[in-house]
């Protein structure tokens, strides 16, 4: 049974139209991920105080971005809700004592659809979206993701899509395939390095010991959705892409829980 936990750097919106390392990995992946039943992607471009599923039966595409090419803004992922996961989540996470929301009608921010026109072009797999809290730790990420865990036995695919390095201000059009900077390179490879060590201590710790943390991510929440595909997973995983677009944004892509879909709760 495949992997049923994985955090993606959904780089700029338009990865579906650009070639890249981190494009054709995307596109690819589903191959291997299999149909999941439905999935749960916790995106970086939903922010709210406390955990909020959506519901919506037929979400919308929302295109929350600006300045890129009109193509993009003419395209609409037609993947059906998803109501009684969005619910069976929420009570996952009431159980574990979040104050979770249900949204009835919250669509799919370019978090969500982007990468998943990518992964499953055929948009038949049902999609929840999930929003992160920028006000909280690591920690209560990995949280949230543990209270979920129970969805990957369901066959159910827990996706965190955010960025492994976010730093917007470096950004000055250069060409997508501009080479990486050291410091955007020297984050991820301690994010890959500790994971597969095992260190969910040290990652959770990573504003204070990931190399260049805060000048990586000057913003946490594209980070955070890693913490909860992490918790998810039962705090193993391991790196299964890297890559860069423009310098800047480290794409590298995670898969959690063992290759044979039992998640499995790390001593942390
Ligand atoms: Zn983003």
């Amino acid at each position: 049974m495949p992997e049923r936990s994985i955090f993606l750097s959904h780089g700029a919106p338009s990865l579906i139209l650009d070639d890249a390392p981190a494009r054709r990995f995307l596109a690819g992946w589903g191959a291997s991920l299999g149909r999941p039943r439905a999935v749960v992607v916790a995106s970086a471009h939903w922010l709210t105080r406390e955990p909020a599923v959506s519901a919506a039966p037929a979400p919308d595409t929302i295109h929350d971005f600006g300045g890129f090419d009109p193509k993009l803004y003419e395209m609409h992922y037609r993947a059906p809700g998803a109501p009684e996961v969005a619910r069976r989540a929420a009570d996952l996470l009431g159980a574990a004592g979040f104050a979770a929301g249900i949204d009835p009608q919250r669509g799919m921010d370019h978090g969500a659809w982007c990468p998943l026109t990518l992964i499953y072009p055929a948009a038949d797999i049902p999609v929840v979206s999930m929003s992160v809290q920028p006000n909280r730790d690591p920690a209560h990420h990995l949280a949230v993701g543990r209270a979920l865990a129970p969805l990957l036995a369901e066959d159910v695919l827990v996706i965190g899509s955010g960025s492994t390095t976010h730093d917007l201000r470096r950004f000055r059009r250069q060409p997508i395939d501009t080479p990486e900077a050291p410091d955007s390179r020297a984050f991820a490879e301690w994010l890959a390095q500790t994971l597969e060590s095992g260190d969910v201590e040290a990652l959770a710790d990573v504003w204070r010991r990931g190399p260049h943390a805060l000048a990586n991510h000057p913003t946490p929440e594209h980070l955070l959705p890693f913490f909860v595909a992490l918790g998810a997973g039962g705090g193993i995983g391991r790196r299964v892409h890297a890559s860069a677009t423009y310098g800047m944004l480290a794409m590298d892509a995670f898969a959690f829980g063992t290759s044979d879909g039992e998640s499995r709760r790390s001593a942390a």
